[in-house]
């Protein structure tokens, strides 16, 4: 069995309680004896006193009476005495309170000597006494008795009992109660609180008065913090590989676990691949593994020093590493990184004075295309790995060959869209943007071409996205930008006077050269800004707003008019319509088309109404049909585009096209 602490002290102050107690009820009925003794001394003094008066005064049986005021002052004298009477054996000869008919029964006990005072005086109905007195030289005896008054007596001794049970009943429980509660502040509690710190460890208690528990304390909190940190080690440890200082299979399995749970949540996809030193048992056998280490520790930190913080490698086995990449916005952003790490590593390296020639071949899989879980994504990377051995070494495949088909397609394309500009294969298309009040031709759009000699007229659905990711737009819209302009000057020469608008890709404005360029062209061509356009798109808006601010308040100040493109199928928040400085605003195509859906009506409604509020022009894109036409006039909008008018047309085309142009006679030619 054990005791507590608690139940210690409350033993402890209850025997103290007990002592306490103990004590005062012995001091109390001691001063209750001496003042019944005190009571009863004083009565038999007064009993003495009266007896020698009286047997000095009385003379004969029956003069008693003679004495009655003498006996009356004493009786009222002491608050004890009731009645005072005198008998002799057999009757009542004198009394001062008349209801005393005849001598009192119980009385006529003479004194117990085994009483104490107190229960005398509660006991006992009087005092007696004896006097003697001389009749005829003969001498006689009678009683005198005080009648007590217990009423009296009784309440003298309540009063004093009162006031010892306040004093004394009291402190035996107010004392023991505020031991009781200082022990539970300062001891009980900061032992409960240590306890539960010794158990749990999640609350550190704060510091404690008494100085023995705040040792006690301070060495656990100093104990807990070294075994956590020894802890911590030990998971560093046991998730790190010792060779490359990288992550291991424990703490690859871990992070997996992790991210498939988050990229289940978040519907998203991640890469997950192997990559594998060709040939590295070579350098193992020719140089020894020390060679072989020292390679893989460099190996191991170039791979480092590629990918970002938030992507993860392992290195689960001799040669193999595993890289997990999540963060990535296209599979051209992807195969570049891949790419740049098999470049940094493909190179001869000088191992303690070896030179060592290294290559490597990477193997991805998909999740959750290729793979739902560790296993097939593992597997299926490794088979990817492999293929990429099979194939040559010193590459990277993709689990899908549809994939594979894709990469190296985008890949092929890369490069013959850059071949292309060199070639001079581009050229600008423009399509008219009629007004809807007065049905004229009052600008073009310019849209690229890329007409190829093998493919034909290729759409910039299929370059400009790749051209976007793999920073080729900044190159392409410099020429886009020079072109439309060239084109501008010249048509304003041939008097046909309309805008000409250019699209401009987010990452080209936001290039730090873009403002200084737009100049130099604006200057070499002579331009009258107020006929030029920019098309941006809301992307513009996802970062960085101030500076964005800024490129377009500069696009301003040449004069250069901005239009917001594709309104309505981004990222589209209203508050950007109202703090940036837009000119015209482009309703997406997929909007127009749904004029006759009571919701598409109710949006071109509201948009038409509040882009004119904000002062803007509102033009509509891809209008296909008359219905269109009319509709898009009714609800008081401006402008018009779309292959109901025109398709985008070649120079000539269009030149012929703005000469033989008729106000609303579009889509009769
Ligand atoms: P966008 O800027 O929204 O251009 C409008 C697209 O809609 C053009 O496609 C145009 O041919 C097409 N279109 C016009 N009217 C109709 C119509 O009535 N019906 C249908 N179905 N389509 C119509 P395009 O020329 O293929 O251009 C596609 C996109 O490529 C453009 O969309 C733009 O984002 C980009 N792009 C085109 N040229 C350039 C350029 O010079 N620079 C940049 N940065 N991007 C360009
Ligand atoms: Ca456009
Ligand atoms: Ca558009």
């Amino acid at each position: 069995m054990t005791f507590t602490i608690k139940k210690f002290s409350f033993v402890i102050l209850f025997l103290l309680f007990g002592v306490l107690y103990g004590v005062f009820a012995t001091y109390y009925f001691d001063q209750r004896e001496q003042t019944a003794s005190v009571i009863l001394k004083s009565l038999q003094n007064d009993m003495s006193e009266l007896s020698y008066i009286l047997s000095k005064n009385i003379k004969s049986k029956n003069n008693v009476h003679a004495l009655r005021a003498m006996l009356e002052r004493s009786a009222s004298n002491n608050d004890f005495i009731d009645a005072i009477i005198i008998a002799d054996d057999t009757e009542i000869l004198f009394t001062t309170d008349r209801s005393y008919k005849k001598i009192p029964s119980t009385f006529l006990l003479s004194n117990t000597l085994a009483m104490d005072s107190y229960s005398k005086l509660l006991d006992k109905r009087g005092v007696e006494g004896v006097v003697r007195f001389y009749e005829k030289a003969v001498q006689h005896e009678l009683h005198l008795l005080f009648m007590l008054d217990q009423e009296e007596v009784v309440s003298h001794f309540e009063k004093n009992k009162t006031r010892f049970l306040l004093f004394f009943g009291l402190i035996p429980i107010i004392i023991p109660s505020i031991i009781w509660i200082a022990l539970r502040y300062f001891v009980f509690r900061p032992l409960e609180l240590l306890r539960q710190y010794a158990y749990y460890q999640n609350m550190i208690p704060k510091s404690f008065w008494l100085s023995e528990l705040e040792a006690i304390r301070s060495s656990m909190v100093q104990t807990f913090t070294r075994l956590e940190d020894e802890q911590k080690e030990l998971y560093q440890v046991a998730r790190t590989d010792a060779l490359s200082g990288l992550a291991n299979r424990n703490a690859l399995h871990e992070f997996l676990d992790r991210l498939i749970a988050d990229s289940r949540r978040t519907e998203k996809e991640f890469a997950f691949m192997f990559l594998d030193l060709d040939h590295f048992k070579d350098v193992n056998d020719a140089l020894g593994h020390k060679v072989g280490d020292e390679l893989l520790k460099q190996v191991a930190s170039v791979v480092q020093e590629v990918l970002r913080s938030n992507d993860f490698v392992a290195r689960v086995g001799g040669d193999e590493f595993v890289i997990v990449l999540h963060q990535y916005n296209s599979l051209y952003e992807l195969t570049s990184i891949i790419k740049r790490i098999q470049e940094r590593l493909s190179r001869t390296w000088i191992i303690q004075t070896h030179p060592v020639d290294v290559t490597s071949s990477v193997g991805v899989a998909f999740f959750p295309k290729d793979g739902e879980d560790i296993g097939s994504l593992m597997q299926h990377a490794d088979i990817a790995m492999y293929e990429a051995k099979n194939k040559g070494r010193a590459q990277y495949h993709f689990f899908t060959e549809e994939l594979n088909a894709k990469v190296q397609e985008s890949i092929a394309l890369d490069k013959s869209m850059r071949e292309a500009l060199k070639e001079n294969e581009y050229e600008l298309f423009y399509q008219p943007k009629i007004s809807l009040t007065t049905g004229e031709i009052i600008g073009a759009e310019a849209l690229i071409r890329w007409i190829s000699p093998t493919k034909g007229i290729v759409l910039p659905n299929v370059f400009i996205p790749l051209a976007e990711e793999n920073g080729f737009i900044i190159e392409l819209g410099n020429w886009i930008l020079e072109n439309a302009l060239k084109q501008q000057v010249q048509w304003q020469e041939q008097g046909v006077d309309i805008t000409v608008s250019i699209n401009i890709a987010t990452q080209q404005l936001l290039d730090g050269s873009f403002e200084k360029k737009l100049k130099k062209l604006l200057k070499r061509y002579d331009n009258d800004p107020s006929k030029i356009d920019f098309e941006i798109t809301e992307y513009l808006f996802l970062e960085q707003t101030e500076i964005n601010t800024e490129k377009l308040d500069m696009v301003h100040k040449e004069g250069i008019s901005i239009s917001l493109d594709d309104f309505g199928t981004g990222y589209s928040s209203l508050s950007y319509l109202k703090d940036f400085p837009i000119d015209h605003l482009k309703i997406d195509k997929a909007f127009v088309d749904d004029y006759d859906k009571p919701q598409g009506a109710v949006f071109l409604e509201t948009i038409v109404k509040m882009g004119q509020t904000l002062g803007m022009d509102i033009i509509a894109e891809g209008v296909e049909n008359k219905q269109q036409v009319d509709y898009l006039k009714s609800i008081g909008c401006d402008i018009y585009q779309g292959y109901y008018c025109s398709k985008p047309l070649s120079v000539k085309d269009f030149e012929k096209f703005y000469t033989d142009y008729v106000p609303f006679q579009c889509n009769m030619t």
